[in-house]
């Protein structure tokens, strides 16, 4: 492991051939300006309640998980392997966080690897913060925003045909909203319970913009600044051909995604953990399902796998020795 470096200093980077200028992405603009401008709806107090303001506390790591542990180290970069039906269920709750559909985010991840901080990455904060942050998802892009693109980058998604169906249809959008409406539904009928229909219409109303609507723009911008943060501030362990930087801020807020740099030099890994201080929960909780017989095939880090490949080779060696002196 190579000393902490010191930041270097990248030239500024333009916009990739491959934006079309002024061809805004109106699917997923409308989303992104619109659940903002409804989350602002928390500054009113009426909407408050201490159950919303829990709700959404819990449900950015909740749903923020779906997206981290499943979308991220279980889609992407095939980290370890769970049971079929549990996979599906991160992803029904990773839906819920209205961060597209897997084929999309993961084809989109797997581009931003290979090009990582280069004129072709999609989002590198090499061209503008802001850029790196939201503004690449609100514009089209030729190279990225293609079947042939999710095909090429994503076929292991694409290949299990529930995924499949989510790119084919709408069902990520009824998805989403079925969730804010049942958040809708149960708080309303509990306070209509108590205390009345306009108890229950407040007491639901509150957990719609708390539990839903503010969580899903808090666990955005937490997502975001992985593509961000992470690529522009903080430490770096190992010299990889990026920008990549462990950032102690986005590892707390995205329980271990922040150690980027580690992790751009060991995308494998199902820990981004390298140093004892670089705590990694999202690890923890995959070795956690390990333990519960819900995960296999967990890949160590490239540390581990190396010395296991040069422990296996002196077995092998030492066995051919035995076997010519036998
Ligand atoms: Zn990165
Ligand atoms: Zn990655």
């Amino acid at each position: 492991m190579s000393q902490p470096l010191a930041p270097t200093a990248r030239p500024r980077l333009a916009l990739p051939d491959s934006i079309v200028p002024g061809q805004i992405r109106w699917v997923y603009a409308i989303p992104i300006v619109g659940i903002h401008l409804l989350a602002l709806m928390a500054l009113v107090p009426w909407f408050f309640s201490w159950t919303g303001l829990i709700l959404m506390l819990v449900g950015v790591h909740f749903y923020g998980q779906a997206i981290n542990l499943c979308y991220h180290r279980l889609l992407t970069h095939r980290s370890a392997k769970v049971p079929k039906w549990l996979e599906r269920t991160f992803v029904v709750i990773a839906l819920c966080c209205m961060e597209d559909t897997p084929g999309k985010w993961v084809a989109m991840h797997r581009y931003h690897h290979k090009h990582s901080d280069h004129e072709s990455d999609p989002h590198t904060p090499m061209v503008a913060f802001l850029w790196a942050h939201v503004g690449w998802l609100l514009v089209r892009n030729r190279s990225t925003h293609t079947l042939e693109s999710y095909r090429k980058y994503a076929p292991d998604v694409l290949r299990d045909r529930f995924y499949m169906n989510l790119e084919k249809s709408h069902a990520w959008v009824l998805i989403y909203v079925a969730h804010a409406v049942l958040y809708f539904l149960v708080g309303f009928a509990i306070g209509a319970a108590s205390g009345g229909l306009a108890v229950g219409f407040q007491f639901g109303a509150s957990l719609l913009v708390w539990g839903v609507f503010l969580r899903t723009v808090v666990v955005w911008h937490i997502t975001w600044s992985v593509n961000s943060l992470t690529h522009l501030f903080g430490y770096s362990n190992y010299e990889t051909d990026d920008c990549s930087r462990n950032n102690w801020f986005v590892a707390l807020l995205t329980v271990g995604e922040g150690w980027h740099n580690n992790h751009h030099h060991d995308p494998v890994s199902a820990s981004n953990q390298h140093r004892w201080w670089e705590i990694d929960v999202t690890y923890y909780q995959i070795k956690l399902l390990e333990r519960l017989g819900l995960a296999w095939d967990v890949v160590p880090p490239k540390h581990v796998r190396d010395r296991r490949r040069r422990q296996v080779k002196e077995q092998a060696r030492s066995d051919r020795h035995d076997a010519t002196q036998g």
